[in-house]
């Protein structure tokens, strides 16, 4: 892996892989004025980068997709030595941000093309009214430590097809996937609209003073002090915070996907994503058989990290500290009554730990009511599914679900009830990385959203209106506000006719066009 040259009159931080302690990698702590120095220089060619429009910035993303797919395994190798990661689970990363690079660079010149709303009232047919999309000139990004590579690609790429330049600040914990997130960009000769800035939460907040816009992903905590922050400077913010995902496991259920796609969502990633299945709701009649089959499936899941080949499901917790906070909350489990049927502890090695299963559960207990953020799958039993839902809903977070049944349109039914910003029926995780679909968080999971179709782009642009005559204009034509009380007379009985016919009625012609 690329080590970071350290600034010697700078301090840094020490990067190690927590799967084994080893050191590998550091980087510089940029005070206010670093940060500050950084925004100066992008927006000198910000403008540059607007003007060339979505079809000179799609030339760029597409080489940048070339460049990532090209280094596909050194960055995996970059990811699984910061995050102790699987190779399995590292290197989705890269792939997923490639596949989205081509969704933004093939739309954005449809997304931005200016639109032309049509007229509510007679009084303004005679105007061409047209809403203009220009990006906010520096957006800054603020990512967490769980996926290195595809949290500042999911927001970083929409951001610069929008045309804005863009500050990346990613977490201190990883920040060395962002280091080779935009060497790529440096490295393809790229116009330099995409820098990088690292330090702590101090430096996060030094780039809040600089930028014009913020997309914040991280937790619930610390996204409220972001959006403080950011309302004290009357800047736009969007917030993706954490998430306590249910999962509704109904009795007519294929109960052989159930179990494996809910070990897929619990699992994946050690269980360190925002939208992991954090809590299980199984209705009666099938809940002693789906945790057998659950439970089985854990049990095989592989965990490990070295070796070359992709032999390991998942891998190592990020931080010892969040290692702390799983097994903290399976000992209050158990200790108020649940049971352990697979895992349950850490593995004495690095940050492991084990693939569990915990059953019996109550959803009083910390484990159904905090994010737990780990390789954790809680299961409760509930009478049926008006119960599980009730449960479902009963939590601060609000981001996203899982729905399991044999019929499609009960679980379509099933979603539409449940306070969430996102359900995915008989799957996990499947609308994450589908960008033509919104992901936002509800209630403390988060506000704003990311993706979906044109509002991905438009979310990082200022709307401008543009209101122009479509004929000459005659002395004769009524100004909307019209201030006399003749004006205000034949306005109002203009907007009380018909359409464009009370318009000719009061000698305006419409324009064809
Ligand atoms: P965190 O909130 O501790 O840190 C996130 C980022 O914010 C880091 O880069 C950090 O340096 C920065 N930061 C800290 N204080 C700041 C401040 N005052 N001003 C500006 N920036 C500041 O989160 P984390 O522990 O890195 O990440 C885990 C959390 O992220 C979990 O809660 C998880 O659910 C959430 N998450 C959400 C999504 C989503 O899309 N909803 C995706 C991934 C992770």
């Amino acid at each position: 892996m690329t080590a970071v040259e350290p600034k010697s009159d700078q301090a840094t931080i020490t990067v190690r892989n927590p799967a084994d302690g080893r050191i590998v990698g550091t980087v510089p702590i940029d005070g206010p004025e670093a940060v500050a120095a950084k925004a100066r220089e992008l927006r000198l060619f910000q403008p540059e980068w607007e003007a060339i429009g979505p079809r000179g910035r799609k030339v760029w993303l597409m080489r940048w997709q070339d460049w990532m797919l090209d280094n596909a395994d050194h960055i995996t190798e970059v990811l699984m030595s910061e995050t102790g990661k699987s190779r399995g689970d590292a290197s989705f990363e890269g792939v997923a941000i490639a596949d989205s690079i081509n969704y933004w660079a093939a739309n954005a010149e449809a997304f931005l093309a200016d639109r032309h709303p049509k007229a509510h009232s007679p009084l303004f047919k005679v105007k061409k009214l047209t809403t203009v999309y220009r990006p906010h000139p520096l957006v800054g990004v603020i990512t967490p430590w769980n996926f290195p590579f595809a949290m500042p690609g999911i927001d970083v790429v929409p951001a610069l097809a929008a045309g804005a330049a863009v500050l990346l600040k990613p977490s201190e914990v990883t920040p060395l996937s962002a280091v080779e997130f935009v060497r790529g960009w440096t490295e393809i000769g790229a116009p330099p609209v995409l820098g990088l800035t690292t330090g702590y939460g101090a430096t996060g907040a030094a780039l809040i003073e600089q930028a014009d816009m913020i997309q914040f992903t991280g937790s619930t905590a610390t996204g409220k002090k972001v959006a403080v922050a950011c309302a004290e400077r009357l800047i736009p913010f969007s917030l993706e915070l954490g998430g306590k995902d249910p999962a509704i496991v109904l009795a007519d259920a294929d109960l052989d996907r159930a179990a494996n796609g809910i070990a897929w969502g619990g699992m994946f990633n050690s269980g360190q994503v925002c939208v992991s299945v954090e809590r299980v709701f199984v209705e009666a009649p099938v809940y002693d058989e789906f945790v057998a089959k659950l439970t089985d499936r854990v049990r095989s899941v592989q965990q490990g990290q070295e070796g070359s080949g992709f032999k390991y499901d998942t891998g190592a917790m990020a931080t010892a500290a969040q290692r702390d906070i799983v097994e903290r909350h399976v000992q209050e489990a158990t200790a108020a009554g649940a049971r352990v049927l697979a895992g349950g502890k850490p593995t004495g090695v690095g940050t492991f730990f084990q693939p569990t299963v915990l059953a019996d559960v109550d959803p009083s207990m910390t484990c159904m009511t905090e994010e737990t953020f780990g390789p954790t799958i809680p299961v409760v039993k509930v009478a049926d599914e008006e119960e599980a839902i009730r449960l479902a809903n009963d939590s601060q977070y609000g981001l996203s679900a899982t729905v399991w049944t044999g019929d499609t349109g009960r679980g379509e039914q099933v979603a539409r009830r449940l306070e969430v910003g996102a359900v995915n029926i008989n799957d996990a995780l499947a609308n994450i990385f589908c960008p033509s679909v919104p992901m936002g968080g509800w209630k403390q999971s988060g506000m704003g959203y990311r993706a979906g179709g044109p509002n991905g782009l438009i979310k990082y642009c200022r709307q401008q209106a543009i209101t122009a005559p479509r004929v000459p204009t005659q002395k004769s034509e009524l100004m909307w506000y019209s201030s006399s009380t003749r004006g205000r007379r034949v306005a109002l009985a203009a907007m009380r006719a018909f359409g464009g016919h009370g318009v000719r009625r009061f000698g305006i012609r419409p324009n064809k066009g």
